[in-house]
Order: C-alpha cells, then sequence, then structure tokens
C-alpha cells in the first residue's frame, strides 16, 4: 500500500456531519474518490455538493474501497458500522476511525478489523470545525506501523500534524488525556479569573502576568474565558462554540469511564466534569467550554446565552 499513488484513492466516508463533511471535501479536494454515507439524506446531499458521491449504505460506501473513513458520535456507532461492513470490504482494506470515542470499543474495532485482516487505525483529532474546513486537523492515530504508514497520505490531506501514539487505541488515549488536561485547566483558568474580579484585580492584569508566569497555559494564552486580552477567543464572541460544553463533557466522560475500566482515580477529572455536566443541565451545552466561567462566577441562569 505505501507504494501506491498518494492521491486518487478510492475512500468510503461514513458520518459526514459537522467534522465528516468538511474531511470529507477536503479528500475529495486532494484528488480522492469519495463515496460517503450518512444516516442524514440533508448530510449526504451537502457532501455530494463538494465533491463526494453519495452511497444508499455503509455497506455501498465501503465495497469497493482502499480506504473507510468513520466520523460517528461514539463506540456503539463506530462498533455497529464496523461490524456491518467489514463483512462486505476486501481483506488489506484500510479502515480509519477519527471519532472520539472509548479506548475499550477503539481497540474493540481494531480486533474486528484484523479478524478480517483489514489494516486499521483510530486516528481522533483535535481542531474542531474550523479545522476540518481548512484542512488543518491534528491526528492522533494508535495502530501498527503499517496501518499508519498506510493512513499517513490520507490523512494528511485533512490535516497538518500527524502523530503516531503507539498501539491500537493508543489515538484514543492521546485524545482523552489531552482533553482531560484541557477541561481541568479551563476550570482553573476560570476559577482564578472570577476570584480576581471579586478580589478587584483587573482581568487584564492578571493575564498580563499569568501569561509570562508559572500560570500559563493554552486555557490562559490562547483561549482566555474573559474579553478583551485574547480577541479571538469565544468570550469576546458571546461564547459561541469553538468547543461545546457538551463536547467537553463527553470527553471528561470518556476519562471516566477508562478511569474506571482501568481502577485510575481522576479527582481533578471528577470534579471538572461535574461543573460541567451542571452547566450543561442548566442549558449551556451548546455554549463554549470557557463559558464555564459564569458558573464559577455564580452569576448563570438556567437559559442558555
Ligand atoms: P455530528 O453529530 O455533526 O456528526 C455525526 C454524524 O454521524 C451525523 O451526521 C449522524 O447522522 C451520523 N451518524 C450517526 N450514526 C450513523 C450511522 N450508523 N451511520 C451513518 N451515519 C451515522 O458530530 P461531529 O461534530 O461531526 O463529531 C463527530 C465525531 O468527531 C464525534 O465523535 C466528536 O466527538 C468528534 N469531534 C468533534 C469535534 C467538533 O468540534 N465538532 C472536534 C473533535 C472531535
Amino acid at each position: 500500500m505505501r507504494e501506491e499513488h498518494m492521491t486518487g484513492r478510492k475512500i468510503g466516508f461514513i458520518g459526514l456531519g459537522n467534522m465528516g463533511g468538511p474531511m470529507a471535501a477536503n479528500l475529495a479536494k486532494a484528488g480522492h474518490t469519495v463515496k460517503g454515507f450518512d444516516l442524514s439524506a440533508e448530510a449526504v446531499k451537502a457532501a455530494e455538493e463538494v465533491g463526494a458521491s453519495a452511497a444508499a449504505s455503509a455497506v455501498e460506501a465501503a465495497q469497493d474501497a482502499d480506504v473507510v473513513i468513520t466520523m460517528l458520535p461514539a463506540g456503539k456507532h463506530v462498533i455497529a458500522v464496523w461490524s456491518e461492513l467489514l463483512d462486505a470490504v476486501r481483506p488489506g482494506t484500510l479502515l480509519i476511525d477519527s471519532s472520539t470515542i472509548d479506548v475499550d470499543s477503539a481497540r474493540k474495532a481494531h480486533a474486528l478489523a484484523e479478524e478480517k485482516g483489514c489494516l486499521s487505525i483510530d486516528a481522533p483529532v483535535s481542531g474542531g470545525t474550523g479545522g476540518a474546513k481548512a484542512g488543518t486537523l491534528t491526528f492522533m492515530a494508535g495502530g501498527s506501523a503499517e496501518a499508519f504508514e498506510a493512513a499517513k497520505p490520507v490523512l494528511e490531506a485533512m490535516g497538518r500534524a500527524i502523530f503516531h501514539c503507539g498501539e491500537a487505541g493508543n489515538g484514543q488515549a492521546a485524545k482523552m488525556c489531552n482533553n482531560l488536561i484541557l477541561g481541568i485547566s479551563m476550570a482553573g483558568v476560570c476559577e482564578a479569573f472570577a476570584l480576581a474580579e471579586k478580589v478587584g484585580l483587573d482581568p487584564q492584569a492578571l493575564f498580563d502576568v499569568a501569561s509570562v508566569s508559572s500560570g500559563q497555559c493554552w486555557s490562559l494564552t490562547t483561549y482566555c474565558p474573559v474579553p478583551g486580552p485574547v480577541p479571538t477567543s469565544p468570550a469576546n464572541n458571546g461564547y459561541k462554540a469553538g468547543f461545546s460544553t457538551a463536547l467537553m463533557l463527553k470527553d471528561l466522560n470518556l476519562a471516566r469511564t477508562a478511569a474506571e475500566t482501568s481502577s485510575s482515580e481522576l479527582p481533578m477529572g471528577e470534579r471538572a466534569a461535574a461543573l460541567y455536566s451542571e452547566f450543561d443541565a442548566l442549558g449551556h451545552g451548546g455554549d463554549d467550554f470557557s463559558a464555564i466561567i459564569k458558573l464559577l462566577r455564580g452569576d448563570v441562569t438556567g437559559e442558555a446565552t
């Protein structure tokens, strides 16, 4: 597979939502032949408009493909779709799952592929819908070196940074641990800004100091949760997501599941998950996750902004 052309591959793409739609478009733009399927007819139509052809089922999308990519909501969807299409693909077909799912399901999916003599990688992404559209996603992949080498040129049409994190499931593990850091660090930054306001410290002054001191982190310097210091952060745009509270909660819950199955403790992760969960339950699941500062200030209401 390594010696084959980098473009002009036949790709089946299943799950053409907010992320999958633009990813499929970038594959078509790069010269691949993309056949897409989604349960939503609207999503399939949108993919057709950006260069993919429509399949009537996941099996049809995968049948003649060299590569099959899934971009689905959760582990149960990936297992169901892979189980169905693995009966239809040729042995040696490469399966790539870019959904964010639990590590155990990812490893189960790899085992299904191996049974059928297929190559597989889990390759979740970061970079959001903006990165999916721009083709600048970061991929973190788990699977054999052979599968990773085969997948890399395909992933390069959709992303900018591509990491091999180890064996099956380790892409999901890397994504989960990164987002655990993110969820906790954002809650910490928000807590500090809320306290600064209460004691009369100007948010810009806190930013100026902390951004060049030991409190420095991505949640502060790239995604500052108060308006002003970082003009591109969602705080300057009514906390329009960005990365929604609901998706952050999903990722923290994946970490909680992994902690349970690996007998680990997540004292900070549990607390962060409880905060995002409370904010979500108050109707703010669609707000950017940095809007959690409202909850930490104690000025959140039951209505979404
Ligand atoms: P989405 O809900 O917009 O898209 C998911 C699509 O999958 C939908 O169109 C749905 O109809 C389709 N689908 C569900 N079950 C299906 C099935 N059995 N067969 C065919 N299609 C099916 O979600 P999204 O934002 O595109 O996210 C997809 C994945 O990417 C999720 O795992 C999410 O956690 C992850 N992710 C999202 C973002 C983001 O910013 N949106 C960022 C990084 C990772």
